[in-house]
């Protein structure tokens, strides 16, 4: 490929002398659980969310998990509650809730903005609604002024997915004053998979919260449910992330608004050349902070597969995010859902082009004026 969508070693490239500082460190140190390495993350986090508490966990779907289980062990969450949750999401956001019991309750997104919005909620809330889960997905914040009141007045919970998210900024307030995603409202988990924003070099993930009862519930429950050495309050998990990771993470973190600056030149690039009838590019907000850019996605509503097929053989990588949405996967066959059209159409229309730092602002423009001769009626 010409054009990679993406390629870690080059991506991680720019940050090998600190990667390999940080691993000879921890190898060093004969601590390879809990330690400095992962209280740094943790104090490191917290700051760039803006939140009094993160802890790092072994990755985004436990994330999640251990945010929805700490609600459940501190009486505010029981099974058989509803999460109400976008159904254009990665499936890790609805396992979840299955996992814990609890009924995730499927709504169409925005179609322009692809996000939750506040009239999806309205429309699917009963007297068993209990939270809500934005995800913020292609690191687009999924927040308004619309969402915070009907959290409020509803007295739901706020459970951000903001796996693909770190460091974007709302331009309205959260429920606690943080703009920060993950800390708009009570709880939020990242994702450290290595194709993330800022990625592990492994799997690895954080929970942030306002919330000092949820933090020690989500700290013991990753930690065998231990509030103490041998003494066990929760029958836990361990769900810790490791100081290996931790440290990876400290070399990466402080690139992370740098990083997101670098993407959104990509995508300024892309809308700039891209003009093609066939094809929908995504808007770019004038508040350049509430979008990372982790990925750019286009829509191809007629011709997407040929589309795909075009650019392979012009030697541009592309994606997908995704395909398949969780309601239509094998393992959800008997989920009970409303009808999801928007869900639908956009995942068999969706296209993400390469925008992480292998792309180069020139390629960027390269592949928007390939995308330009695409031979809509053949
Ligand atoms: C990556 C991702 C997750 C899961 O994170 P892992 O670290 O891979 O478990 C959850 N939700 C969304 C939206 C994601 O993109």
């Amino acid at each position: 490929m010409r054009y990679p969508f993406l390629d870690l070693a080059t991506i991680n490239a720019r940050y090998a002398d600190d990667l390999h500082r940080a691993a000879a460190r921890v190898i060093d140190s004969g601590r390879y659980i809990g330690g400095s390495e992962t209280e740094e993350f943790n104090r490191m986090l917290a700051g760039l969310c803006r939140a009094p508490h993160a802890i790092g966990v072994s990755n985004g779907l436990d994330a999640l998990r251990l945010i929805i289980e700490g609600y459940k062990v501190t009486g505010r969450l029981s099974p058989g509650d509803e999460i109400i949750i976008p159904a254009n999401t990665y499936i890790a956001s609805v396992l979840a809730v299955t996992h814990a019991g609890l009924n995730p309750v499927l709504v169409d997104p925005d179609e322009t903005s692809m996000n939750l919005s506040a009239t999806g909620v309205l429309e699917a809330i009963t007297e068993k609604t209990r939270a809500i889960m934005p995800v913020h997905l292609y690191g687009q914040v999924a927040w308004s002024e619309e969402l915070a009141d009907l959290a409020r007045n509803h007295g739901l919970i706020v459970i951000e997915d903001a796996a693909q998210a770190i460091g974007a900024t709302s331009p309205t307030d959260g429920l606690f004053g943080s703009r920060k995603a993950g800390a708009l409202g009570h709880a939020g988990a990242f994702s450290f998979y290595p194709t993330k924003n800022i990625g592990a070099l492994g799997d690895a993930g954080a929970v942030v919260t306002h919330d000092t009862e949820l933090f020690k519930a989500v700290a013991a429950l990753a930690n065998y449910g231990g509030d103490r050495r041998y003494h066990n309050i929760y029958a836990g998990f361990n769900c810790r992330m490791d100081p290996i990771q931790a440290a990876m993470l400290c070399a990466k973190l402080p690139d992370a608004d740098a990083s997101s600056a670098r993407r959104f030149e990509r995508a300024v690039a892309y809308n700039n050349v891209i003009s093609h009838p066939g094809v929908i590019k995504p808007a770019i907000s004038p508040t350049v902070t509430d979008q990372i850019w982790h990925q750019y996605v286009i829509r191809v509503p007629a011709a997407r597969d040929r589309f795909i097929e075009y650019l392979t053989s012009e030697g541009v990588g592309t994606d997908i995010h995704y395909a398949t949405s969780p309601h239509m996967q094998p393992c959800y066959r008997t989920l009970p859902h409303r009808p999801l059209p928007v869900t639908e159409r956009l995942a068999s229309e969706i296209v993400s082009l390469p925008i992480s730092d292998c792309t180069s602002v020139a390629d960027a423009a390269d592949i928007g004026r390939i995308i330009n001769k695409f031979p809509i009626h053949r």
